[in-house]
C-alpha cells in the first residue's frame, strides 16, 4: 500500500514536471497589422463613433488597454518620440526618430521583421518620411531632416511603401534622385495605388509630392483601399509586418476642427475594418489599433447618435499628455489589456512574433 502511494506521488510529480517542461508556447503570430491614429485619443474615437450613429469597426477588437505616452524629456510627447517608443521599445527625446537619447540608432520592429525574413510595409496619409512612418524605418535625431530620412528607406528591404512625399525623394536640395535609386534596387515606382501589381517584388507608391490632401479632398476610401491592397500584396509574399497610419487625425485636431477629426477617424476606421476582415479569415494575424498621443485636449460636451452630431471643446492646439487607448484583435491580443508604457507595445509585438531583442 505504502509503495503504491509512493509510486502515485512519484508519477504525479513526473507528470507535473513533464507537463510543465513540454507545455507548448502560445502559437506565435504570422502577421501583425499595426494601425496608428495620430493624435487619436478616446474623445476622437468617440466623436467618430457618435458621428457614425454609435458604432465603429474598432469595436470589433475584444481587448482594450491604455498606454502612457510621455517621452524621455517631456510629459507631452511628439510623434517622433512616441513613434520611436512603439517601434523600438525605447523612450527618446521629442523630435527624435528611432534613436536613443544619445542619438544612437535603435533597431525597429520593422527591421527585426525584415531580418527574420518577413515582408514589411508602411502606409500613411502624410509624407512617408513624416515622423510616424519614419520612426519604423529611419534613424535621425531630427525628424525634420526629410532628405536624410528618405535616404534611410533605401537601407532596408521593405517590400511596400504607400504614402505622400515624392518631393523628398526626387525634388531634393542635394539634387539626388532616390526614385532612380529605388528602381536600381529592383523597386517598381508608381503614383497610383490602383497600379500596385502583386507580381512586383518591391513597390514604392507615392501618390503626391507632399502629404496627401485631407479626407474630404483625397476621397473617402484612399486609406482603406491602400490598406486592403497592402494586406493583399504582402500576405501573398509571406508572413508580414504592416504599419498603417491615419496621419491627419492629428492635423485636424491641431486645428480644433471637429468635422475634420470625424472625417479622418471614420476614414481610419475603414482601414481598421479591412485589417480586421483579413485577420478574421487568416486567424494568425494580430491587429493592434492605437494612437501615438492625444491632440487638442478634445472633450465631447454633447452629441446625438441618430443625427450623428458632436459638440466638442478643446484645451489646446497642441498635443496633451493623457493616456491613449490600445485595441487588439487576434492571437496574443490579450497581452494588450491593462495600462502600460508606450514602449511595451514594441515588446508585446516582439513577443507575439517570437523575436528575441538583440
Ligand atoms: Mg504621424
Ligand atoms: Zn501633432
Amino acid at each position: 500500500m505504502k509503495n503504491r502511494i509512493f509510486l502515485l506521488i512519484v508519477t504525479a510529480f513526473l507528470l507535473a514536471n513533464f507537463s510543465c517542461t513540454t507545455e507548448p508556447d502560445v502559437p506565435k503570430v504570422k502577421n501583425i497589422i499595426l494601425l496608428i491614429g495620430d493624435g487619436m485619443g478616446t474623445a476622437q474615437v468617440y466623436a467618430g463613433m457618435t458621428a457614425n450613429h454609435g458604432h465603429l469597426n474598432i469595436e470589433r477588437c475584444p481587448v482594450v488597454g491604455f498606454q502612457k505616452t510621455y517621452s524621455a524629456n517631456s510629459f507631452v510627447t511628439d510623434s517622433g518620440a512616441s513613434g520611436t517608443a512603439i517601434s523600438t521599445g525605447t523612450k527618446t527625446k521629442n523630435g527624435s526618430i528611432a534613436v536613443d537619447t544619445s542619438g544612437n540608432p535603435v533597431k525597429t520592429i520593422l527591421e527585426y521583421a525584415e531580418d527574420h525574413g518577413y515582408v514589411t510595409g508602411l502606409v500613411a496619409t502624410s509624407t512617408i518620411t513624416h515622423a510616424t512612418p519614419a520612426s519604423f524605418i529611419a534613424h535621425n535625431v531630427n525628424r525634420g531632416k526629410y532628405e536624410e530620412i528618405a535616404q534611410d528607406f533605401l537601407e532596408t528591404e521593405i517590400e511596400l511603401i504607400i504614402g505622400g512625399g515624392e518631393d523628398h525623394f526626387n525634388n531634393r536640395e542635394d539634387g539626388l534622385d532616390l526614385i532612380e535609386s529605388f528602381e536600381d534596387k529592383g523597386y517598381t515606382f508608381i503614383r497610383d495605388i490602383s497600379e500596385i501589381d502583386n507580381s512586383s517584388e518591391r513597390t514604392v507608391c507615392l501618390t503626391s509630392g507632399e502629404a496627401l490632401p485631407p479626407v474630404h479632398e483625397r476621397g473617402e476610401n484612399v486609406l482603406s483601399d491602400a490598406t486592403k491592397i497592402a494586406i493583399n500584396y504582402l500576405s501573398r509574399k509571406g508572413s508580414f509586418f504592416l504599419m498603417v497610419e491615419g496621419s491627419q487625425i492629428d492635423w485636424a485636431a491641431h486645428d480644433n476642427n471637429t468635422q475634420g477629426i470625424i472625417g479622418e477617424v471614420l476614414d481610419f476606421d475603414k482601414a481598421v475594418g479591412e485589417a480586421l476582415d483579413f485577420a478574421s479569415k487568416n486567424k494568425q494575424t494580430l491587429v493592434i489599433v492605437t494612437a501615438d498621443h492625444e491632440t487638442g485636449g478634445m472633450g465631447i460636451n454633447g452629441g446625438d447618435f441618430p443625427e450623428g452630431t458632436v459638440e466638442a471643446g478643446y484645451t489646446t492646439d497642441g498635443h496633451t499628455g493623457v493616456m491613449v487607448p490600445v485595441f487588439a484583435y487576434g492571437p496574443h491580443a490579450e497581452s494588450f489589456a491593462g495600462i502600460y508604457e508606450n514602449t511595451d507595445l514594441f515588446h508585446k509585438m516582439m513577443d507575439a512574433y517570437g523575436f528575441k531583442p538583440e
